[in-house]
């Protein structure tokens, strides 16, 4: 017998018919014997629904009461699971995050989780009853309804199972685990088998949207096993995210090709060449809240330099007007922006222990003719930046050269 906790989110409890095919999904886990917590997330749309129902009402909602009006979505969804499990003759009870005490800090719409107490389930879970818990939300010390920001139902399923030390925690979605790349780019993209926290990570922060980055996290830091599985297909083993001591088959060298296509390049050309330039550019532009992602600075030559960064698209027109500004005070020549750039990156850990995966990317781009713009690197990561209508072109050309379209590659 197993302690698992399954997580199934807005898709899978979409309408009524899905919502009693969960329940007979967790009723068949049930009868393999094992002790069940199910966590859901607002039926599909739900979410958005409330959120724009909150700004007609006030265009910037007040966020302690934005959070008491969307956390309703969860909560209808767990009252329908528990019907539909009675329906089938399986004993169940549902929790909001309050009831169970999922304790969190009180930062309204993103807030985290500071303790779950954990009683109230091992009581209901030792009667032999499932126990479905409310995604999504929380309370504060002060017993305000709080949120955990969008796709937070991930990070309290996750943090469920490192509460009550489940032995796995499960979670349902549409697709049927994490593939090599996107399969609508590459179709012959795989189901990965297994990818470590450390790649997935990589992966979900560089554009792959299947779970919530925080949820990633809080699975590492915790050690829960956690397998992402399909809610619409019996019988698949998912995709397992784990350490990478406990995978026991030959490691790839690469496990997929993330990409990212929102980005923009902003170039400051002919600034100083002199210490605390690079301060001087980017302080500003992170005061304003922008996030930048890749870096460069050329070497100097007669005392002047061009400096480049990416940045979100939606964020150029704003990282524009600072650096015009930022212009003037350190006396550069010109402020460019290109808001048609793209990101590409190689994720695998097996490149700690191998040389020439960057040669190889390089080499496969400059084979089509792609510029790389751009160049970051992590112990498990190459990433370039190219202008966005060769996008898919190299993430295609690199799933291939990288093998990755080959079953055991
Ligand atoms: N219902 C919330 C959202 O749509 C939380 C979740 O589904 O994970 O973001
Ligand atoms: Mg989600």
């Amino acid at each position: 017998m197993a302690l698992i906790v399954q997580k199934y989110g807005g898709t899978s409890v979409g309408n009524p018919e899905r919502i009693k095919n969960v329940a007979r999904r967790v009723a068949q886990a049930r009868e393999q014997g094992h002790q069940l917590v199910i966590v859901v997330s607002a039926m599909s749309g739900e979410t958005n629904r409330l959120i724009a129902l909150a700004k007609e009402v006030q265009p910037q909602p007040d966020p302690r009461e934005l959070d008491v009006v969307v956390s309703t979505g969860e909560q209808v969804t767990i009252g329908l699971l528990c019907m539909a499990l009675k329906e089938q003759g399986v004993p169940a009870r549902s929790y909001t995050g309050a009831q169970v005490r999922i304790l969190t800090d009180s930062s309204f719409t993103r807030a985290r989780i500071l303790k779950i107490d954990e009683e109230r389930m091992r009581k209901d879970l030792d009667d032999g009853c499932v126990v479905v818990v409310a995604g999504f939300q929380g309370v504060d010390e002060a017993g305000n309804i709080t949120t955990l920001g969008r796709g937070g139902s991930d990070t309290t399923g996750v943090a469920l199972a490192a509460a009550l030390r489940a032995d796995e925690c499960q979670i349902y979605t549409d697709v049927d685990g994490v593939y090599t790349t996107d399969p609508r780019v590459v179709p012959e993209a795989r189901k990965l088998d297994y990818i470590t926290f450390e790649e997935m990570l990589e992966m979900a922060s560089l554009g792959s949207k299947v779970l919530q980055i925080r949820s990633v996290e809080f699975a590492g830091k915790y050690k829960v096993r956690l397998r992402v599985l399909s809610s619409f297909q019996d019988g698949g083993e998912g995709t397992l995210i784990t350490f990478e001591d406990d995978i026991k088959m030959e490691q790839p060298i690469i496990s997929g090709i993330a990409f990212n296509r929102d980005e923009a390049k902003l170039t400051v050309l002919g600034v100083p060449d002199r210490p605390g330039i690079a301060y001087q550019i980017l302080g500003p532009v992170a005061e304003a809240n922008i996030d930048v992602d890749m870096i460069i600075q050329n070497v100097g030559v007669d005392g002047t330099t061009d400096f480049s960064f990416t940045v979100n698209r939606n964020d150029m027109e704003r990282a524009v007007a600072i650096l015009e500004n930022v212009k003037k005070h350190v006396g550069a020549r010109e402020i460019r922006g290109d808001r048609s750039m793209a990101k590409v990156s190689v994720v695998g850990v097996g490149m700690r222990s191998h040389v020439g995966i960057a040669s190889k990317m390089f080499r496969t781009l400059a084979e089509e003719g792609i510029n790389i713009q751009m160049i970051s690197t992590s112990e498990i990561k190459i990433s370039v930046a190219i202008d966005e209508k060769y996008l898919e072109l190299a993430v295609r050309v690199l799933h291939k050269a990288f093998e990755l379209d080959q079953v055991g590659s």
